[in-house]
This record gives structure tokens, C-alpha cells and sequence, in this order.
């Protein structure tokens, strides 16, 4: 491991200033960071210690009905918050269908939005990739490409974005507060991500020393809570990332979906809305020929130069029974699996 500097600001003014060397990287709960650090991945020069940092892990009810999320708040801790769950369940439910328990108990909710593609020729140093190193060349194309991108890729870059977190609340309109030198500024989440295009190392919009501060939710997201659902077909039912994903949030009257929202994880280089897809739900009967028409929306464009093209298929399936399911209600006890395709057994690991 390469020697860094360490410090620990105690406010927020402190942290950003700490940031604005050259090489520095924030650290929260470190389940990525230190990762990378030893795998040589990453070699920051200085580590901003955010621990210390007050206010910075509270949930809050916002007196516009919606809910504020302090970028140190654990994921756990998220999930089982009782009026956070009832009001967003699907989010609840991504969170919880995420690594381990332990992981979970970890993870910040500002670490979960800016954690590193799991890309295995990311992590390995001796493979060609542009993201780590801008210009070498990807040694993902043409290769291994299960774990890959169907959507939003490059020529210059394949990778995925790993949250489950990210893939429900960019559903529901979810804005990030971020603080820099020149003050604070709101960035919508499905804005904070950039496609590679010819500089995959450039991953969100964030300028040198931002600091993500905090996650909002709409009250209007919450009136999906009735008909809302995280979908995750994973290698193992737990502790693995999506292999694909979806997100489904339906807001139903008298048996017509008003108002439809939809994301996909595992297929793209961000948290992908499907924002055409949505579009074919409003004013409709749910239905199956209705979901095939908005999961074929969903995946138009999707390419695969290799292994990962089943991955379109697969997706269009997943956005299918995530639609069914939502339509279905979200259950009053959710699954013991949370988001698991295998089993959708009420029980009481959820935050019930
Ligand atoms: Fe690197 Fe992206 Fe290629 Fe993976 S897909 S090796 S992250 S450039």
C-alpha cells in the first residue's frame, strides 16, 4: 500500500477545504475505499476521514413530506427505519438485497452513490482500463463481458454501475446535495452520473473537493409506496452484486396506472431510468401485453459484443415480473429475501 496523508476534519467547510489537494479521497465507511486501496486500485495521497463530521447521519422528515438522508447514514440503519420504509418500501428493499449484513451495517449512503464499477479487469492491475488509467485501452472488450453493460457503454468502456440503492432512488427523483468551494448546490442523482463516452474516468459531474452531503426523496415518491418493487437476479441470493436488476413504482386508480416509474441496475454505466418505457404506462390497464411493450422499451438500443447478451433478454424479464409484482401491492410483510426472484415468503428480516 502506497504511504498517504490521514486527516479528520470536524465540519463540512473543513472536509472540502481537506479535499482540494491533489490525490485526496473522502472516506465514510470505507467498504469500497480500503478495497481498492489495497488491491493498488486506488492510491489516493490523502484520505479525508468524514467520521467526524456532525449532522451527517441523520434521517430526516422534511416539512414538504419528504425525507433527508445524511450522506453518513449506514445503509442498515436506512433500511429499517420505520417511516422511511413505509413511505419508500422499494428503496427499503434495494438496500437490503445489497451485500451482507455486516456490509450493510458499514456502508454509507453517500459510499453506495460513489462506489467503483466492480469491473473485474477494473480491480486487476495488470489488465489495460481506461477508467483507472485514462488511455490504456479496455481490456473488458472483446473478453469476459458477462458482468458488462448493455446499455450506456462505450467504445472506450463497458463497465456497470453496482448499486441497488442508486437503481430505486433514481426512480423516484431522488436529488443530491453536495457541498464544494463555491457553496451548496442540488444535482438530480440521474444527473450526478455521466456516461464513459471517451473518458470513463470521469464517473459523475462532481468537481474536485464536492462533498455529497445528502440524499433527498420527494414526497410524491411516496405515493408509489402501494404498488412498489426492487427485483434482483444475482448469482447467489445473497452477497452478490446484480447480475440485472429493476425497480417498478406504479401509482394505480380505479385499476389504471396513473403515473409509472421504472429503473434497471446490472445493465448500465449509471443507474438507468427508463424514462420511454414510463411514458407507455400512464392512462393504462396493468397487463402483460402492456409490461412486453414497456420492457422492449426498456432494453431498446441494449448491444452486447459478447457474454453479456443475454443480459438483454434477461432484462426484459425481470422489468416484466417487477411490473407484475408491483401491480400486485407491495405486501404489508415483505419477503424474508428481499428482492430475491426465488422466494417472496413474507417474513421478518425486513423492517415489518
Ligand atoms: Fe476498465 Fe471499463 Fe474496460 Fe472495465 S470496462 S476494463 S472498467 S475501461
Amino acid at each position: 500500500m502506497n504511504r498517504f496523508e490521514y486527516v479528520r476534519p470536524n465540519t463540512v467547510v473543513e472536509a472540502v477545504a481537506a479535499a482540494l489537494a491533489p490525490g485526496a479521497a473522502f472516506l465514510a465507511g470505507g467498504t469500497n475505499l480500503l478495497d481498492l486501496m489495497k488491491s493498488g486500485v486506488a492510491r489516493p495521497a490523502r484520505v479525508v476521514d468524514l467520521t467526524r463530521v456532525p449532522d451527517l447521519d441523520r434521517i430526516e422528515q422534511l416539512p414538504d413530506g419528504g425525507m433527508r438522508i445524511g450522506a453518513l447514514v449506514r445503509n442498515s440503519d436506512l433500511a429499517y427505519d420505520t417511516s422511511f420504509a413505509s413511505n419508500y418500501p422499494a428503496v427499503s428493499e434495494a438496500l437490503l438485497s445489497g451485500a451482507s449484513a455486516q456490509l450493510r451495517n458499514a456502508a454509507t449512503t453517500s459510499g453506495n452513490l460513489l462506489q467503483r464499477t466492480r469491473c473485474p479487469y477494473f480491480y486487476d492491475i495488470a489488465s489495460a482500463c481506461n477508467k483507472r488509467e485514462p488511455g490504456a485501452g479496455c481490456d473488458a472488450i472483446g473478453r469476459e463481458t458477462r458482468a458488462h453493460a448493455v446499455l450506456g457503454r462505450s467504445a472506450h468502456c463497458i463497465a456497470t454501475h453496482p448499486s441497488d440503492l442508486c437503481v430505486a432512488l433514481v426512480a423516484l427523483d431522488a436529488v443530491v446535495e453536495v457541498h464544494g468551494r463555491s457553496g451548496r448546490r442540488d444535482v438530480a442523482l440521474e444527473a450526478l452520473y455521466r456516461q464513459p463516452g471517451d473518458a470513463p474516468e470521469r464517473e459523475t459531474v462532481l468537481e474536485p473537493g464536492e462533498l455529497v452531503v445528502a440524499v433527498r426523496l420527494p414526497s410524491a415518491a411516496a405515493g408509489f409506496a402501494g404498488h412498489s418493487r426492487y427485483l434482483k437476479v444475482r448469482d447467489r441470493t445473497s452477497y452478490a452484486f446484480a447480475v440485472v436488476s429493476a425497480v417498478a413504482g406504479l401509482r394505480i386508480e380505479d385499476n389504471r396506472i396513473v403515473e409509472g416509474r421504472l429503473a434497471l441496475g446490472g445493465v448500465a454505466s449509471k443507474p438507468w431510468r427508463a424514462r420511454a418505457a414510463e411514458e407507455l404506462l400512464s392512462g393504462q390497464e396493468p397487463g402483460e401485453d402492456l409490461f412486453q411493450l414497456v420492457a422492449d422499451a426498456a432494453l431498446a438500443g441494449a448491444k452486447s459484443t459478447g457474454g453479456s447478451v443475454f443480459k438483454i433478454e434477461l432484462a426484459r424479464r425481470v422489468v416484466r415480473r417487477s411490473l407484475r409484482l408491483a401491480t400486485a401491492g407491495t405486501p404489508k410483510l415483505p419477503p424474508a429475501l428481499p428482492a430475491s426472484v426465488f422466494t417472496m415468503t413474507p417474513g421478518s428480516s425486513f423492517h415489518g
